[in-house]
């Protein structure tokens, strides 16, 4: 899943108005800047630097051409010279790759002693791209505009998220939700447009019934479960009533078969996400809880109780947070602390949390379920990592996909919870408990998220922008009451 995989088409603007010069030094400045890009760790994707753009025929067959490119994640325009932004038109009409409009310019400093007219004509992004941005401008181009020296680290690294979050789209349109059963009985909050999810986000969200995995699950062998189990003892410790009850240690070989065959059957179907639901496993015996965990550790999505738009979401996180510090992982609200001045939301699941979120080394553990009527499933018990983190989700609105997105800071679980047999993070939402519980409740928040302690808002608010669909922020300058009035100007804007 390494990001380089992905390309992005540097494509520089000129004109055919300024000889032979000026366009060789162009495309020997472009080429620099290509290859300190790629050379560059905050910029994880490649970038494919393409023939100067200086005809109307020329952009747009470059268009054509990343069109048709399965590599090609997204597109980067830069203006080093003025390029007359008519001759764009048709090429930025058929584009359908995500757009990032680079204002740059390839000197840090004006040489002051040495400047004249030629140098101006050359090194004229300053004006060239204001031509470039009102074209984007008026024909409404959902785009990412960043500006600065291209050397600037805070620079790249708007590049650099910018290029995860079109992975994500591109990887989106690839793989498949696989939902094994449907959706939990009269939830609303996890139901969707399927047709437009693919239609915005590129998700093919489609169903398999839960037998097929049973019987693949009654066809694999104890050995591959046993030698997988012991893979566990490698990254996981083994809770001590495990050693002793074999009834117990069962469980851990069921759910390392449901690995295995779920493993199997997303790999079949090219699969980056899938769901389950409690109220549908005929023929398995446990609802997947460590299978699931182990699952999306391995970087596919997963959304409990058919909860396929928070899989997908989960798995689009998963490709951006590639190689970043931290993890990223499927949660649910749960349950509140009041207690003045330590106010803080307990987030978890009946099972499925990602390990790759952890502070610590997981435990497996085996416990009933409350729910379900099946055995007692297997799931890794663990503690959050705290530090800054962001819970995102998506609601369908009827007739638009919003994108809420918090920032929350997790904290340290002080207290013990003998009693709570499942994997958890506390976390103090921003602005304020109470606030942020207001302002996700007014816009429509579902109890399912996807929470990561890699990602920022920003790589959401870019995806959000490649996917044309709703995006709201609830951080540290919310206030509920103005929110309110933002998602009725949406309503009007989105309508
Ligand atoms: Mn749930």
């Amino acid at each position: 899943m390494a990001l380089k995989k992905f390309e992005y088409w540097f494509i520089v603007g000129s004109q055919d108005l300024y000889g032979e010069e000026t366009l060789k030094k162009v495309a020997e400045h472009s080429g620099i800047m290509a290859g300190e890009f790629n050379e560059d760790p905050l910029i994880p994707g490649t970038v494919v630097l393409k023939p100067t753009a200086k005809s109307p025929q020329g952009i747009r067959a470059l268009f054509e051409e990343a069109n048709a490119d399965e590599n090609c994640a997204g597109v980067i325009t830069w203006m080093h010279t003025f390029s007359p932004s008519k001759m764009w038109i048709h090429g930025l009409a058929l584009n359908r790759k995500p757009l990032l409009h680079l204002h740059t310019q390839f000197n840090r400093d004006i040489p002051w002693a040495s400047i004249d007219m030629d140098f101006m004509n050359l090194n004229q992004s300053a004006h060239g791209d204001r031509e470039h941005g009102y074209i984007h401008a008026r024909m409404r181009l959902p785009r990412k505009v960043v500006a600065g020296f291209w050397q600037d680290s805070e620079l790249r690294r708007k590049i650099g998220v910018w290029m995860r979050a079109a992975a994500a789209k591109l990887d989106g349109m690839n793989s498949v939700v696989l939902r094994l059963g449907d959706n939990m009985r009269e939830v609303a909050v996890t139901e969707g447009d399927k047709v437009e999810a693919q239609i915005k986000m590129g998700w093919q969200v489609n169903t398999w019934g839960v037998g097929e995995l049973a019987a693949r699950y009654a066809a694999v062998s104890g050995e591959r479960a046993e030698k997988l189990a012991a893979e566990y003892a490698d990254s996981y410790d083994f809770a001590p009533a495990l050693a002793q009850n074999k009834g117990a240690m069962a469980a851990v070989l069921e759910q390392a078969k449901i690995e295995i065959v779920l493993k199997e059957m997303l790999d079949d179907e090219e699969a980056g996400a899938f769901t389950t639901t409690f109220q549908d496993l005929h023929g398995l015996p446990q609802l997947p809880g460590l299978a699931s965990q182990r699952i999306m550790e391995q970087g596919y999505g997963f959304g409990a109780e058919g909860d396929w738009k928070q899989a997908m979401l989960t798995r689009a996180a998963k490709i951006m947070a590639q190689g970043l510090a931290g993890g990223v992982s499927f949660m649910e609200d749960y349950t509140y602390h009041f207690e003045p001045g330590r106010e803080a939301a307990l987030g978890a699941h009946m099972l499925e949390i990602c390990p790759s979120i952890a502070a610590a080394r997981p435990r497996i553990e085996v416990h009933p379920l409350g729910i379900g009527g099946k055995g007692d499933p297997a799931r890794m018990v663990f503690d959050a990592q705290p530090g800054p983190a962001v819970l995102a989700t998506l609601v369908d609105l009827g007739s638009r996909f919003r994108m809420i997105v918090n920032e929350i800071e997790t904290i340290k679980i002080e207290e013990a919870m003998p009693k709570l047999p499942v994997a958890r993070a506390l976390w103090r939402p921003h602005p304020s408990l109470s606030l942020a519980a207001e302002a996700w409740i007014l816009a429509g928040g579902t109890h399912h998220s996807v929470y990561s302690s890699a990602l920022g808002a920003e790589y959401f608010r870019d995806w959000a922008e490649m996917c044309g669909i709703e995006f709201v922020l609830i951080d540290r300058d919310t206030r509920p009451e103005r929110l309110r009035d933002e998602l009725r100007w949406g309503e009007a804007y989105w309508g």
